[in-house]
């Protein structure tokens, strides 16, 4: 299937990489965010990487305006009426989530493919909520979408091939990486990734090493190029408890129980780089 024009939801970090990305390789996008503030500032950082972008010549300044060209905003979802493919990235909260796909599935166009960028939640679970089970899809980008190559493309148990092939391309479009991935909790990536980050924040709450001790651990000794508090405070403290509170719900398993100094630091709001504190403080 042919598309043209994208709709994403959620204006955050993710949201706006993902429109960014989008609208870099061609598809009129519309970014769409309940909260208006967010919005501008999601639009804000988009124009701000395409002028580092040209400033550091990877792209021109022909390239940067007929980007943001294909850029436009909407607080309501129902710009997704004329739209061929939706990406939503609100928060990593199944009630939320599953609101805005009931909705969506009433406005957007019967041919309209559904994808999540959730982290964690189930494609199948979310597709269910729908009356077109078949197109909704798991398109998982990672963060910061500009920059980093893969995504893990999911399966619902009802996805059909032909979704899949569509959002397979669409993310080679992107300059993607694509991977494909059935739907289990955690999918591939945040099933290895997010315990490792809950096992490191362990470590800190046992008092085995500091913050800064156990990232330079796990940096010159494994050779990751940022150590796992770091990256938590990347990815925000709340979206990792949430993943692994569907990796401790969804297997059962003890083994996922969430730290509770991360459950402590969520409910403090040090939510990492994006309310300027987590592990570590930021400006
Ligand atoms: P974020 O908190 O930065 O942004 C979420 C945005 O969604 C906010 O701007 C909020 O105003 C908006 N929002 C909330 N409810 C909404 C609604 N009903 N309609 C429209 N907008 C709404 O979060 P994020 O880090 O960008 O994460 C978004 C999604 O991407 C989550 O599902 C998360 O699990 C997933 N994800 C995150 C990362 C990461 O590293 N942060 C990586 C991959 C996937």
């Amino acid at each position: 299937m042919a598309i043209k024009k994208i709709m994403v939801i959620g204006a955050g970090q993710m949201g706006s990489g993902i429109a960014q990305v989008c609208a870099q390789a061609g598809f009129h996008v519309v970014l769409n965010d309940m909260n208006e503030a967010a919005l501008e500032k999601g639009l804000g950082n988009i124009e701000k990487l395409l002028t580092r972008a040209v400033e550091k010549e990877r792209i021109n300044e022909e390239d940067k305006e007929a980007t943001l060209a294909r850029l436009t905003s909407s607080s309501s979802l129902e710009a997704s009426s004329d739209c061929d493919l939706v990406i939503e990235a609100v928060i990593e909260n199944m009630d939320v989530k599953a609101s805005v796909f009931q909705q969506l599935d009433e406005i957007a166009p019967a041919h309209a493919i559904l994808a999540t960028n959730t982290s964690s939640l189930p494609i199948t679970d979310i597709a269910a909520l729908t009356k077109r089970p078949e197109q909704v899809i798991g398109m998982h980008f990672m963060n910061p979408v500009p920059v980093m190559k893969l995504v893990e493309v999911i399966k619902g148990l009802q996805t059909s091939e032909e979704t899949y092939e569509t959002i397979r391309n669409i993310a080679i479009n992107l300059g993607k990486t694509p991977v494909e991935v059935n739907d289990f909790p955690g999918f591939v990536a945040n099933r290895i990734l997010i315990p490792m980050i809950n096992e490191a924040i362990y470590t800190v709450y046992e008092g085995v090493a500091s913050v800064e001790d156990v990232d330079t651990v796990m940096k010159l000794g494994m050779n990751h190029p940022m150590g796992p508090l770091t990256l938590a405070d990347f990815i925000g403290l709340d979206t990792v408890l949430a993943i692994m509170e569907v990796l401790h719900e969804g297997f059962g398993d003890s083994k996922y129980r969430p730290c509770p100094l991360l459950k402590k630091y969520v409910k403090a709001g040090w939510l990492g780089k994006k309310t300027g504190r987590g592990f570590y403080q930021y400006d």
